[in-house]
């Protein structure tokens, strides 16, 4: 099959295809052409509740099954994804941008998230806890909690859904998602092969339009008992509000701002690896990408020198031409972003030295840029570029280092590079984050729990832990 097999211009509720009830549609842009891919049905508050109705009423059935038979379901689906890895990376590379190496990774990433928590899902043990009292007995059971609304971003167009996908039905929950408008598509594919896999009608149900409206009905309608959210601090704090109403639990990956340190005893070259990564992939448009680099007085010049000769060769271009390493940003206000924190760094003193203005492929291609000589109190290292700009700062002390990665409000990701054993852990337990990448720039797997602390979100995905988040603690208390 070829990506357009799965460009799906329709929503999918109760297992069914369907266009909005006024008929409204929205266009989906290929960042990389500007040119239309397709439309979307434009829906809001009424489709969303019939969504929500119909993952309602496939609630019963879908709870009653053994996890092993969630799990074959699950398995299925899982094989139709790296069945058709190329068609989806296609997809998802023309509607977001992507170089297309990097979009078929995000579709195997995305289908280790149903992989893995098929699996899981037959281990969502319980536990006996030795009673208080000679007649009774305690046993605490983990049951799925029910119908979910998840909100989704543009940045991770099949990974952020499989995210939540995979743990929420292996859990016995049901669930209505909303996909960032700008890249609905995967989303859209990922509900086809869904309906392929044979996951009963009203179980999954994707539904686009407005915002606002499906966001509302989401979080007003007292059926849903949980929202799972990634994307912007501010939208997530105003979908926390919104949900307070009915007290949903909740589950937030919302922005970071992550520091990357580099000690004088660090691997220099390594560092420039992780550096790369960390910075460049989905070319700077990523919650855990390194927004500020911290590198300490010994290997400044060193690092400097390397980052800015690897950032120079990177290849900007089209996300589906081959050898791309950068492609475009996902619109316009992304690229002036990057531009107002580049200006407001050289203007404040700092020193160009890769990159630094639009691509001449013109749109939204923008050359991957390094400035030294950033200074603390810069734009760059308080709000999130989300654009691949790197800045770095010079630092002297290890005590310096900690103080500066810490002063922000944010806590997803954090990078640090030493190969002293003692100041690995010291410095390992002081930074403010829910993850830490020690001498790697990679550190997404839906093995370990992704999330952050601070103002960067609640609760984890991925690992055991992200199946807690779609679960239930019920203790039952029997006399005997
Ligand atoms: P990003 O910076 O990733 O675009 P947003 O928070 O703006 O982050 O968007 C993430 C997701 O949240 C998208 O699916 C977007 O459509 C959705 N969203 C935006 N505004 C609202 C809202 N008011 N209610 C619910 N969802 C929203």
């Amino acid at each position: 099959m070829n990506y357009t097999d799965f460009l799906k211009q329709q929503c999918y509720i109760d297992g069914k295809w369907c266009d909005a009830d006024a008929g409204g549609t929205i266009e989906v842009t290929d960042p990389g052409s500007g040119k239309v891919l397709g439309t979307i049905p434009k829906m809001g508050t009424d489709e969303t509740h019939r969504a929500i109705e119909a993952a309602e009423a496939a609630l019963p059935a879908w709870r009653a099954k053994t996890a092993g038979d969630r799990a074959k379901l699950l398995r299925k689906l899982f094989d139709l994804m790296i069945e058709h890895q190329d068609a989806l990376g296609e997809l998802l590379s023309r509607e977001q941008g992507k170089p297309f190496t990097e979009a078929k990774g995000e579709v195997a990433y995305g289908a280790g998230f149903i992989e893995w928590f098929a699996e899981e899902g037959k281990r969502a043990y319980g536990d006996v806890i030795p009673s208080h009292a000679a007649d009774k007995r305690i046993v605490v059971l983990k049951q799925g909690l029910g119908v979910v609304g998840a909100i989704t971003p543009w940045n991770f167009p099949n990974a952020m859904v499989t995210r939540k996908l995979g743990p929420a039905l292996a859990a016995g929950c049901t669930i209505v998602i909303k996909p960032a408008t700008a890249t609905p598509y995967s989303a859209l594919a990922i509900a086809a092969l869904c309906e392929m896999a044979g996951i009963p009608a009203g179980v999954v149900n994707v539904v686009t339009g407005s915002a606002g409206q499906i966001g509302g009905e989401l979080t007003r309608n007292p059926t849903v008992h949980k929202i799972t959210f990634t994307g912007s601090t501010e939208i997530g704090r105003q979908l926390l509000r919104e949900s307070a109403e009915t007290i949903k639990k909740c589950s937030m990956e919302l922005g970071g701002n992550a520091p990357f340190l580099v000690f004088d005893d660090a691997d220099v070259d390594a560092a420039i690896e992780g550096a790369m990564i960390s910075k460049f992939r989905n070319n700077g448009q990523t919650c855990v990408c390194t927004n500020r680099f911290y590198v300490q007085d010994g290997v400044y010049d060193e690092f400097v020198q390397k980052l800015a000769a690897r950032v120079s060769a990177m290849k900007v271009g089209y996300g589906m031409e081959a050898g791309t390493d950068a492609g475009p940003l996902i619109d316009e206000a992304a690229v002036a972003k990057v531009e107002e924190h580049l200006k407001d760094a050289i203007d404040g003193g700092a020193t160009l030295l890769a990159g630094g203005k639009r691509s001449p492929l013109g749109g939204t291609f923008f050359e991957p840029t390094v400035i030294a000589g950033v200074k603390p109190d810069m734009k760059l290292a308080h709000e999130e570029t989300f654009g691949p700009l790197a800045g770095v700062i010079r630092f002297k002390t290890e005590e310096e280092a900690i103080k500066l990665a810490n002063d922000s409000e944010f806590g997803l990701a954090s990078y640090f590079y030493s190969r002293d054993l003692s100041r690995v852990w010291r410095v390992a337990e002081a930074l403010e984050a829910g993850m830490v990448g020690i001498n790697t720039g990679l550190i997404s797997t839906e093995v370990a729990p992704f999330g952050g602390v601070k103002q960067s979100g609640l609760g984890r995905e991925g690992s055991k832990y992200g199946l807690e988040d779609f679960m239930e603690t019920k203790y039952l208390c029997m006399g005997i």
